[in-house]
Formats: C-alpha cells, sequence, structure tokens
C-alpha cells in the first residue's frame, strides 16, 4: 500500500550561504530557516504528525536551542554538518568543487553532524539524508558507505535523482540494502517525488523546458507559480504513486517551501491527502524499524 515518507531536508538556503565554520549566517537566512521550521511544525502538530527532519549540524551550532525547542518529539536525523556533497556522481558538482568534500573532510563532516544530534537532542542518529542527492544512491560506493556505517548511520537517503526523462523517480522505488558493497544492514530509503528546490521558482525564471510532472503526464509550460498551483502538481505526484502503490517521499525543505509560500498550504494539503485517502504517514525512522525489527526509540 502506498505510504508518505514525510521527511524535511532542514537546511538554509545553502545556494546562497556556504556553511563553512567561522564564516557567519547572515541574519536574513537563519531567521528564514527558523521560521519555516516553526511554521512545518505547527502545521504537524495540528494533523497530529511526526515527521523526520534531516538536520544539518551546523545549525544547531547556532541556533541548538531554537532547533531543540521546535523538534523535539520528532524524529530527527543527519543531513551532514556542512551540507557538502560527499559522494560520486552528483549531476554538476564534482570533486574539487568548494562544496565538495572528499574524505577525510567527508568523515568529518558526518561525523560531527552525528555529534550535534546527540549533543542536542540525546541521542544518535542512525539515519542520514546525502546532501545532493544522487541519481544511482551510494551504489559502488564502499568508501562513503563506510564512512556512514562507522558513525552509525544504518539507513541512508541518496537514491533521489530522477532520469531526464522520469525525474521524479529514483533508480530503485523500494528500500534496498547495499549488500553487494559489503553493507547488507545499510538501508537505502529512496526518495520518490520532486525536489520542491527544482520546482520551485527561487527568483525570476528564465528557461524553463516544459515538462510532464508524472511520467507519462500531459507536459507543463510554466512552474508553479502560485501555492494553488504546487498543490496541483503535488496532487498529480500523489495520485500518480498511489496508483502504482509507491512511496511519496519527496525531497522538500522548509526554507524552499517557505520561501514560495509562508503559509506553506502545500504541506497542509499534503496531509489532508493522506487522510481523506487512507495513506499512512511514516518517519524515515518509522520505515527503517519496520524493515528490521529496531525499536523505534524517538516516538512518544
Ligand atoms: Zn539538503
Amino acid at each position: 500500500m502506498s505510504a508518505i515518507w514525510l521527511g524535511f531536508d532542514t537546511e538554509s538556503d545553502v545556494t546562497r550561504w556556504s556553511a563553512e565554520p567561522g564564516l557567519a549566517i547572515p541574519p536574513e537566512v537563519l531567521g528564514e530557516a527558523l521560521a519555516a521550521a516553526e511554521r512545518l511544525v505547527e502545521i504537524l502538530t495540528r494533523h497530529r504528525t511526526r515527521a523526520t527532519f534531516f538536520l544539518v549540524g551546523r545549525l544547531l551550532e547556532v541556533a541548538g536551542t531554537d532547533y531543540r525547542a521546535l523538534l523535539v518529539g520528532h524524529d530527527v536525523q543527519c543531513h551532514t554538518y556542512s551540507h557538502h556533497i560527499i559522494h560520486a556522481g552528483h549531476p554538476g558538482l564534482y570533486p574539487g568543487h568548494p562544496v565538495y568534500d572528499l574524505p577525510p573532510e567527508a568523515e568529518r563532516s558526518v561525523r560531527r553532524g552525528v555529534e550535534l544530534i546527540e549533543e542536542w537532542f540525546g541521542y544518535r542518529p542512525e539515519g542520514l539524508c546525502a546532501p545532493g542527492g544522487s541519481p544511482t544512491g551510494l551504489r559502488g560506493q564502499p568508501e562513503v558507505l563506510r564512512i556512514l556505517w562507522y558513525n552509525g548511520i544504518r539507513f541512508v537517503k541518496s537514491d533521489n535523482l530522477g532520469l531526464p526523462e522520469a525525474p521524479m523517480l529514483p533508480s530503485r522505488i523500494h528500500p534496498y540494502t547495499y549488500a553487494e558493497e559489503g553493507y547488507p544492514d545499510l538501508w537505502e530509503l529512496p526518495g520518490v517525488g520532486w525536489h520542491c528546490t527544482l520546482t520551485l521558482p527561487r527568483g525570476p525564471v528564465g528557461d524553463w523546458p516544459p515538462r510532464s510532472v508524472v511520467p507519462g503526464g500531459p507536459l507543463v509550460d510554466h512552474p508553479p507559480r502560485t501555492p494553488a498551483d504546487h498543490i496541483v502538481w503535488v496532487k498529480q505526484e500523489l495520485d500518480y504513486v498511489r496508483a502504482q502503490g509507491y512511496q511519496f517521499s519527496p525531497s522538500w525543505h522548509p526554507w524552499s517551501l517557505y520561501r514560495f509560500d509562508p503559509q506553506m498550504e502545500v504541506v497542509d494539503f499534503l496531509l489532508q491527502y493522506a487522510e481523506e485517502e487512507g495513506m499512512p504517514v511514516k518517519t524515515y525512522r518509522e520505515v527503517w524499524t519496520e524493515l528490521t525489527g529496531e525499536q523505534d526509540f524517538t516516538s512518544g
């Protein structure tokens, strides 16, 4: 049965702000990130729903008190310390790019991200969302998997960039393990659905090639312009995944949803759709515990 895996890549607008330690985050950028998380939590509370927040460690260094107050009781997992890319294969970003970390920097970013969540939330996260995502997950990347494994990561969301002909679908829809790389107990929980950062305009819309929202769907010749447009877009995605029996596990970002619509109506819509259609809403940790039989200590 289709379900919604509800998770949010929780960062600030990384296109404007590099997470270098010592570099001040502009107050308006941090303010937007916090206001977005606040609005989101308010909607989740109203729907009595928990979500996963894949949190960038750097934000805890500068606003740990605020994030802890907001997110305690939710499923907080790791989005690295710096949000630099830690894996090969991200389109457009390559080793040598300023926001690209190779080992040992990648190891430090994962370890520090994990430590900060433990410091502020009292448990070590077992999940990690790979910044930037990947069209093939972390397959064939034993060095990255080793870093994750030895830092206690047991489930990862990285297979979440679709091919040009089906951009909302990962290379493999269903959870899988990295047994072939030597990590049979490290799970991939793939992302199905459009990244909000790829659909919502951040500024003036330049060239926007017509595309279909779902495989085989009609072409759309402009990005969502209003919250109502975005809801129509997401409804197409939801109807599609339900018909296919897939999960809906998009890469949504509080700051990006909030900048497009400070009311974040699309989140309200999503949760209402789930209620009306009887789609279970799960955190990523819940999905992982169902697969492995581990305890979910983050709930209750
Ligand atoms: Zn991210």
